[in-house]
């Protein structure tokens, strides 16, 4: 444990207040400051510091969700899941271009995969087809030599003709 005002290692720290801030402080700092009694002032303190916490967790989980938002990549199987959503919905290529404004030469270029969707139309394609296009990239956490290769644009074209 270290006193935060001198800086030294202690075994004891007590909580003081100086010049109007709490401090950990070791036994000879403490001497400048006003020690608080723990039972009156804990029960004041108590709630200023559990929602100071959720505040802090609060921030924290925001800030993952929006790096996890950010780390998330266009699913390589993209086109299959466009496909796949248009045609759970009964809709032809034409009707989806229609409901997304996009040409139905669009559509079926996003669904050969020879078009990737950039975030505007990814994000229309999702709301449109309740279907989920980004997900984090798993290929770059695991080991490049072993396990199968990913897909390629050849094997989705290839999948996509089945
Ligand atoms: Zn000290």
């Amino acid at each position: 444990m270290l006193c935060e005002v001198c800086g030294r290692q202690t075994q004891m720290l007590r909580v003081v207040s100086i010049e109007g801030s709490e401090l950990n402080a070791c036994p000879d700092c403490a001497r400048f400051g006003v020690e608080r009694s723990p039972k009156p002032k804990r029960m004041t303190a108590e709630p200023v510091r559990v929602s100071e916490a959720l505040e802090k967790r609060e921030k924290r989980a925001q800030t993952r969700d929006v790096f996890q938002e950010m780390s998330e990549e266009l699913a390589p199987d993209f086109a299959q899941r466009i496909r796949k959503a248009r045609e759970r919905l009964n809709w032809t290529p034409e009707e989806l271009g229609k409901k997304i404004n996009e040409k139905k030469s669009v559509i079926l270029k996003l669904e050969s995969g020879q078009m990737r969707p950039d975030d505007a139309l990814i994000r229309k394609l999702q709301r449109f087809l309740n279907v989920k296009l980004k997900e984090r990239p798993t290929q770059m956490m695991a080991p490049r030599s072993s396990g199968p290769r990913g897909l390629t644009l050849g094997d989705l074209i290839k999948l996509e003709k089945r």
